[in-house]
């Protein structure tokens, strides 16, 4: 009978996504979606009736039944379903979490099911056969509370059957033509059981991926808001709030702290004689530069236009300014004429080490002057303070 949801073992990531999406953040389009979706369903639901109906008409045919049965059931069915259908246009599901109103749905389907179960004992197992069918559908969808519910109801109502009445429940096997309609019921029961089960699983994998490729977005978007566009370095943002937790951790773990305020000399020149973009590219290349030749846990941030920051913790004052002394020696001896014949980059930079009294803004202040002091002084230079 009913509910072969959708079969498709594919089904595109938007589609599945939106079973997990509240029914308040429904956008119009997604209830459209849902619409479809829901459609689809009903019509497998339809073909699952249909061939239940058949499987009825086989015993009719041989006399196991009256022959109005099949027809009944396949009218019955179409019912149900089509109430569905209606409230489904409707959009009455819309504002429910659980959109294709399942609990209902299996409600209803089920009592259909008892219903002909007490009416046409004789053929029972072929509609017992299809509750199985009705939960395999429920709970692709249901909450375990509701699926603990609509147990309950399946379970008093194969209690009333069974135990309450002496209804002769079977399953017909005197003739060949029941042989072969009472093995195409559990034959149809298993195929559609298994169909839902390859569509539940590829729900799962769906939402499996998508849920790696939101990671990995989220990731992304987290290093997007913490890095400087154009040189990969960190922000401003993000380069003061790590100076605040390298203050912080210095403090407690009593450990030197140095850092160092770096700037390009006449940089403005560059730009001017080479062009802006050349400049960014110049940025771009020290800013790969320093990368290279720091320690895992030093730390790099564009402080503003071609001024750096950057962090050393657990360094000392004259580990710092060998450090500093370093790098400029590397910036000063890159061979720059690929960006422009003789062009040559230099840096200066201010060296300080974190003092009891220090806050960020004056550990800061002071190594502004001792850049200040190294350009004072004639530029390609690292002064301390
Ligand atoms: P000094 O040695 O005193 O630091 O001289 P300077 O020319 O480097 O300093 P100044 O502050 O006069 O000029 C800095 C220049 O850096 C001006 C500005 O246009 C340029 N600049 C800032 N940000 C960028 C950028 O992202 N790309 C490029 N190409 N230039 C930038
Ligand atoms: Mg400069
Ligand atoms: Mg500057």
């Amino acid at each position: 009978m009913s509910t072969a949801a959708t079969s498709l073992p594919e089904r595109n990531a938007a589609e599945v996504a939106d079973l997990v999406i509240a029914p308040d953040a429904a956008a119009p389009e997604v209830r459209a979606r849902r619409v479809r979706q829901r459609r689809q369903m009903y019509v497998g639901q339809v073909a699952s009736y249909s061939l239940g109906a058949f499987v009825l008409l086989l015993y009719a045919h041989d006399g196991a039944i009256r022959i109005n049965v099949p027809s009944l059931f396949w009218i019955g069915g179409l019912m149900i379903i089509g109430i569905f259908v209606v409230m489904s246009e409707a959009g009455v599901g819309d504002g429910h979490a659980d959109h294709y109103l399942t609990v209902f749905q299996i409600s209803a389907h089920m009592a259909l099911q008892f219903i002909f179960l007490v009416s046409v004992p004789t053929i029972g197992i072929a509609f017992i056969s299809v509750l199985f069918l009705i939960f395999a559908f429920g709970t692709l969808r249901m909450t375990s509370a509701q699926a603990m519910l609509t147990w309950a109801i399946a379970t008093a109502g194969l209690a009333a059957v069974f135990l309450a009445s002496d209804l002769p429940i079977g399953m017909p096997v005197a003739t060949k033509l029941q042989r072969t309609a009472s093995m195409l019921c559990f034959v149809l029961v298993i195929g559609q059981c298994a169909t839902l089960g390859l569509f539940g699983a590829t729900l799962r994998k769906i939402l499996y991926r998508r849920s790696v490729e939101l990671k990995s977005a989220y990731q992304r978007i987290e290093e997007l808001a913490e890095l400087d566009e154009l040189t990969g370095s960190y922000n401003r943002r993000c380069i003061m709030r790590l100076l605040d937790a390298d203050i912080e951790k210095s403090r407690q773990a009593s450990t030197p702290c140095a850092i160092a305020l770096i700037d390009l000399d006449w940089f403005k020149r560059i730009n001017d004689t080479h062009g802006h973009p050349v400049g960014d590219e110049v940025l771009r290349t020290f800013a790969i530069t320093i990368f290279a030749n720091i320690r895992p846990a030093d730390c790099f941030g564009r402080y503003g236009g071609e001024e750096f920051l950057l962090l050393l913790p657990g360094t000392d004052g004259g580990a710092a300014a060998r450090m500093l002394e370093r790098l400029r020696g590397i910036v000063a001896d890159l061979d720059w004429s690929a960006f422009s014949p003789g062009m040559r980059v230099t840096i200066s930079a201010g060296v300080v080490t974190l003092r009891d009294t220090d806050t960020a803004d004056t550990f800061l202040a002071r190594a502004d002057r001792a850049l200040y002091s190294a350009k004072a002084q004639g530029r390609d230079r690292i002064a301390t303070s």
